[in-house]
């Protein structure tokens, strides 16, 4: 699942290749992903594209006062050509008047790719009650310290809770943690003022080079960058040696999502228990 440093380089490359182009045709192709009805979809035909943006994981093309914003699910990808993508992938094709065709496609057999055409992107209710942008000059190790504050949370539920902080998700969160020196299992609200402000370091550090690595891997293209393994520090990486410490890094399961940490590093050499939720005990 792309996170906010791989949408901030499609959003970024979005806007460097689109910009000043003028839509010729939209077509939806899978109906059900059209959230919106009014404005019309096809409002869109003579519009010149004026840019593009992220919130969360939600990318979007600004046309004047319009915002066709998209939810790339699990299998969703971006792409821009001289031909739209094959109508068995294909969600929603925007013609551009210079003979380009930008194709939001879904593979794989969920259907859960989502389409908005709005004044306002507050008006995409997925986006409405979100947590701020960890990127945002706004901010600050103060408001970090608030959203601690509320607790009722493990500190890698808390990273990855959308309602509490945007765009963050399970695989930057195990190297954020990594970088504050900090248990995935760490109670939020137990964490002092010095702890506080390692966190939000390591949250902007983190964030800032992982989406600078990602440009410079996938230079202008329009795609969902994929980071390679050697971007990470712990994520994915179960089993190899920490660059920090040489320490083996270690998974452990939270609910159905894999955690990567590094003992040493992170909880003092203790070996984390899996939190599973297994079906099988009563
Ligand atoms: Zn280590």
């Amino acid at each position: 699942m792309p996170e906010l440093p791989e949408l901030d380089v499609l959003a970024e490359n979005l806007a460097a290749r689109l910009a000043g182009a003028r839509v010729a045709a939209v077509r939806v192709v899978s109906v059900a992903a059209l959230k919106t009805f009014d404005p019309p979809i096809d409002s869109l035909a003579g519009l010149a594209i004026t840019g593009a943006g992220r919130r969360a994981k939600y990318v979007w093309l600004e046309l004047g006062e319009l915002f066709l914003v998209m939810h790339l699910s699990l299998g969703g990808r971006l792409a821009l050509g001289p031909k739209p993508a094959s109508r068995k992938v294909a969600v929603l094709t925007v013609e551009l008047d210079d003979g380009r065709v930008l194709s939001m496609t879904e593979g794989g057999t969920q259907r859960r790719a989502a389409v908005w055409l709005v004044d306002d992107v507050e008006k995409v209710p997925p986006l409405a009650g979100l947590g701020p942008e960890p990127l945002d000059p706004g901010f600050t190790t103060a408001r970090l310290a608030a959203i601690l504050a509320e607790g009722g949370h493990t500190l890698k539920g808390m990273l990855t809770d959308q309602r509490a902080m945007a765009g963050v998700g399970n695989a930057w969160s195990d190297d954020v943690l990594h970088r504050a020196r900090m248990s995935p299992f760490a109670r939020p609200e137990r964490l002092d003022q010095a702890e506080v402000e390692r966190l939000h370091a390591a949250l902007v550090g983190v964030l800032t080079e992982a989406r600078a690595a990602l440009a410079q891997q996938v230079g202008d293209e329009v795609v969902i960058p994929k980071a390679s393994e050697r971007l990470f520090a712990v994520h994915a990486r179960a089993g190899a040696a920490c660059f920090v410490c040489g320490d083996t890094i270690r998974s452990v399961w939270m609910g159905d999502r894999e955690t990567s940490y590094c003992p040493t590093c992170q909880t003092g050499g203790r070996i984390l228990a899996d939190r599973r939720r297994s079906r099988f005990l009563r």
